[in-house]
């Protein structure tokens, strides 16, 4: 059965790009009917913290990407940890390593200037026959793996295809630390053998550590999982996305307005395509990854085709739902929009809007004081048509408030002043709504409070 995993590590926000990689490893886990684990990788305990786990946990929960199993943390796990390196020490395939970090350091650093690559030296590294230096005196030593000198790691990525690395490139990577806490590598390799994981998704910045995660589990004696790596995502500038060039994080996304199920269409196409399909359901998302059609190379990040997608799923989400987005982004700045008129709100003006930000500034109007901008006011409400609008305001105070009467009493206005529609329809609108363009007047109209109308109409 199908496994597979996300693993963040909790020094920040969900990134978009991890955001990616758990779309892809849970619907690839959903598509074959698999099981999908979470994984809190808190081993770097300088920058790990509970809120970012918090971020995470909500981040993934608003997006819908629910796990099976989990969240495990790392920091949870270390005796297991310890047991296992005891296993390799008995096995032979880790030792203890007494150099100190300035050591290793100075060892390199002399490698580097011959011109060599660096690497540990193998000071420790037991073989037959050779004699190890005598241990020093108080120092707890740090655990390395002894990685095979001779040989080739091979395998087959899931997105990239055939990858070789010969084990002359990579030395004995420490696997605990002299603090007790393993390394990234070592951890990774432990945790997906024992939470039993066949498929591992994660961003191609770790396409290097693979070849030690598969000698350390084969040196285990633990299956392999297959791999894929997927390529990173770049902003519009070719550059990867980064926190200082937009918002990279979900929470912005969710906070900016827009739809969880428009963020994973959106996200879901960085990197994996459907034939030309562009806007589908989770359920069709499901239904067709399958682990083909993962694409080499960089997705581009383009912000406007997200607006473009969000807004398509703005005018088919349902207006209730829509309603308490925008009375939320309206909570915001502080605007109480309760009223059973809400929804009714959302369906006149969501054509136009692409986030339920863009659509709470819309619906504001309704709630808060309007600003006409001096160009409106000069452009639009002439002295001219200052009797119309006051003639048109002692209609509206005279009539039941319904559109078909709203729209009555603006033609009998028109009618009697000698006006074209929009010669009193503009500067109604910019009045009432602070704006010059909207919808329909008549439906703008209705869904306010009589009164409010009336009192913007008087306000010259
Ligand atoms: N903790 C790693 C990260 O956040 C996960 C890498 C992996 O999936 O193996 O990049």
């Amino acid at each position: 059965p199908v496994r597979t995993r996300i693993a963040p590590s909790p020094t920040g926000f969900l990134h978009l790009g991890t955001a990616r990689t758990a779309l892809f490893s849970w619907a690839f886990a959903r598509h074959y009917g698999g099981t999908f684990v979470l994984r809190i990788e808190d081993t770097d305990v300088a920058r790990s913290t509970q809120d970012s786990v918090d971020q995470i946990l909500q981040a993934m929960h608003w997006l819908g990407l629910d796990y099976d199993e989990g969240p495990f943390y790392q920091m949870q796990r270390l005796e297991r940890y310890d047991e296992v390196i005891e296993q390799m020490i008995a096995a032979g395939t880790a030792y203890p390593c007494y150099c100190t970090v300035e050591e290793v350091e100075a060892m390199k650093a002399a490698q580097e200037a011959r011109g060599e690559k660096r690497r540990y030296d193998g000071t420790w590294r037991p073989e037959p026959g050779k004699t190890l230096p005598p241990i020093p005196a108080g120092v707890t030593p740090a655990v390395r793996f002894k990685n095979p000198i001779d040989g080739v790691v091979t395998w087959d990525d899931v997105v990239k295809g055939p990858i070789s690395v010969g084990n002359r490139e990579i030395d004995d990577l420490i696997i605990r630390r002299p603090d007790g806490v393993p390394t990234y590598n070592y951890a990774v390799a432990v945790d997906d053998w024992d939470m039993r994981i066949t498929h591992v998704f994660r961003g191609d910045e770790h396409v290097n550590n693979t070849p030690w995660q598969i000698n350390i589990l084969s040196a285990l004696g633990a299956p392999l999982p297959k791999y894929g790596h997927i390529p990173v995502i770049l902003g519009n500038d070719g550059l990867k996305l980064s926190k200082r060039r937009g918002a990279v994080s979900v929470g912005n996304y969710e906070e900016g307005g827009y739809l969880p199920e428009a963020l994973l269409n959106y996200l879901s196409r960085l990197g994996w395509s459907h034939g030309d399909d562009e806007l589908f359901s989770r359920e069709q998302l499901v239904s067709w990854f399958d682990g083909t059609h993962l694409t080499k190379g960089p997705a581009q990040w383009d912000p406007a085709k997200l607006d473009w997608v969000n807004g398509q799923y703005i005018k088919q989400a349902d207006d209730g739902r829509l309603a308490g987005l925008v009375a939320a982004q309206l909570a915001k700045r502080g605007i109480q929009a309760e009223t059973a008129k809400l929804p009714a709100m959302c369906a006149l003006f969501k054509d136009r809007c692409v986030t339920t930000v863009a659509l709470a500034d819309w619906l504001a109007m309704y709630f808060a004081p309007v600003t006409p901008s001096a160009e409106d006011l000069a452009s639009h409400v002439s002295e001219a048509v200052k009797p119309a609008l006051a003639a048109l305001a002692a209609r509206f105070a005279a009539i039941e408030w319904n559109k078909a009467a709203i729209q009555s009493a603006i033609k009998e206005t028109i009618a009697e002043q000698g006006l074209k529609m929009p010669q009193l329809a503009i500067p109604v609108r910019v009045l009432v709504c602070g704006r010059a363009q909207t919808p329909s007047v008549d439906a703008v109209l209705e869904l306010f409070d009589k009164e409010i109308v009336i009192e913007r109409l008087r306000s010259l």
